[in-house]
């Protein structure tokens, strides 16, 4: 379904290695529509949230310590199958097992700084835009290349 929503969110590595423009570049390439956009720290509570499947994970408190140590830009971004293909984007969780030409296989080494967060399923999604955005939040337009994207 071309309305179909995912969840991105560029991390504080990210945003600290000025990467912010190319992330949502491949993602306006690609000729997927961003729906909502901010620019913000975040807080331990909403992390909490995002995170919930991970707290009890050894890895928490330091992934929690990372997301907190500066601004992230979390994004809503709209377009066919885009859960699928923005984690296909994304690269695999470990950034060294990523395939060059994703984000995390271009950008990054070590598994918690690997740049990006994606959805992992349409659901993951829903839950997620939930947390960070207010359906107030979540403009409608209709891009001009959407006739030139899909058919
Ligand atoms: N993470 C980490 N150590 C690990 C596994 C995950 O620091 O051993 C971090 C990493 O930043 C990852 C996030 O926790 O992106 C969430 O993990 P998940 O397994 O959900 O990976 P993702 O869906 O982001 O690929």
């Amino acid at each position: 379904m071309a309305d179909e929503r995912t969840f991105i969110m560029i991390k504080p590595d990210g945003v600290q290695r000025g990467l912010v423009g190319n992330i949502i570049s491949r993602f306006e390439n690609r000729g997927y529509q961003l729906i909502a956009m901010k620019f913000q720290l975040a807080t331990k509570q909403i992390l909490e949230k995002h995170y919930e499947e991970h707290i009890n994970r050894p890895f928490f408190p330091s992934l929690l310590k990372f997301m907190l140590s500066g601004p992230v830009v979390p994004m809503v971004w709209q377009g066919k199958d885009v859960v699928k293909q923005g984690r296909a984007m994304l690269g695999q969780t470990n950034p060294l097992t990523s395939a060059p030409g994703t984000i995390r296989g271009d950008f990054g080494i070590t598994m918690q700084k690997n740049l990006v967060h994606g959805s992992d399923s349409v659901e993951s999604a829903k839950r997620e835009i939930a947390i960070w955005f207010q359906d107030s939040e979540l403009t409608h337009w209709k891009p001009a290349q959407n006739a030139w994207v899909y058919e």
